[in-house]
């Protein structure tokens, strides 16, 4: 029988994963006093229900950002906490483009391994209240601090999250494997980048929004070398010793270069 609940992981004590559909990965927190809850997916997946069967202390949710693949669900909560510069992406889902995104994933294994339809996606009747998040917010959930670091790069307002407790930087879309930067400036997303640098000694595991892409279940962080990765496919972009490959995007030449474990797209007009 297909798999209609997307599957969860503790990856640590009191600390979950949830992996949906293989499309986008939330993560679930929960301190003594309250819990967090760290994106909100494409909105295949009641929120509510599947949180109060981990725990029914009172939720704050918050966003790495404001793209269509973490924002859908947001209409199933009151309020959300996202970083400012996203919070006309976040208003302004656009729920046929987000439907398109469930079926190409879909298509590439989501919907073999799991009972999903774009149909799922439901448009919220209202938007929930926006609240500001900023770089060095610290939320207490009660036993465990989670530092807010703002990345711009992904988009402008990416935020990562940083939980000392468990020793894990959630960094959502900011730093991943396979991070598409082309509406910033290289040399931008290589400031941030070197600024969440500063943060190394203080995790051991980073884990992305995205876990068990489409059809694969796997469920891991990501490798140790991705950030230092990431900078040294910055640093070659522009010192001009990167060989990147040419790809047409949207009615745009974008470029991708790799490194080690990492490939970064940009736009080579925007250094
Ligand atoms: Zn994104």
């Amino acid at each position: 029988m297909a798999i209609k609940i997307p599957p969860v992981s503790e990856i640590a004590k009191d600390t979950y994963v949830i992996n949906e559909f293989g499309l986008t990965a939330m993560y679930l927190l929960v301190g003594s006093d309250r819990a967090l809850l760290l994106d909100t997916g494409c909105g295949l997946t009641e929120l509510p229900d599947l949180i109060a069967n981990i725990t029914d202390k009172p939720l704050m949710v918050a966003l790495t950002h404001g793209h269509l693949d973490h924002v859908g669900g947001i209409g199933q909560f009151d309020r959300i906490h996202l970083h400012p510069a996203d919070y006309e992406m976040a208003a302004n889902c656009d729920f046929e483009r987000l439907r398109g995104y469930v079926d190409s994933l879909g298509k590439m294994g989501s919907y073999d391994a799991f009972g999903i339809s774009p149909d799922m996606v439901r448009e919220p009747e209202k938007l929930p209240e926006m609240k500001p998040l900023h770089d060095g917010d610290r939320i207490d959930l009660g036993g465990r601090q989670i530092q807010v670091i703002h990345i711009p790069g992904h988009t402008p307002g990416g935020l990562c999250f940083l939980d000392e407790s468990v020793r894990i930087l959630f960094s959502g879309d900011a730093c991943n494997t396979n991070l598409l930067a082309q509406n910033t400036p290289v040399s931008e997303t290589q400031r941030a980048l070197l600024y969440l640098q500063t943060f190394a000694g203080r995790y051991d595991r980073m884990w992305n929004g995205h876990v068990g892409y489409a059809g694969n279940f796997l469920t891991c962080c990501q490798p140790d070398s991705t950030l230092s990765d990431l900078l040294t496919i910055c640093e070659r972009i522009l010192s001009g010793t990167a060989e990147p490959k040419e790809f047409p995007f949207l009615g745009r030449t974008l470029c991708a270069y790799e490194y080690g474990v990492a490939r970064m797209s940009y736009d080579p007009e925007n250094l």
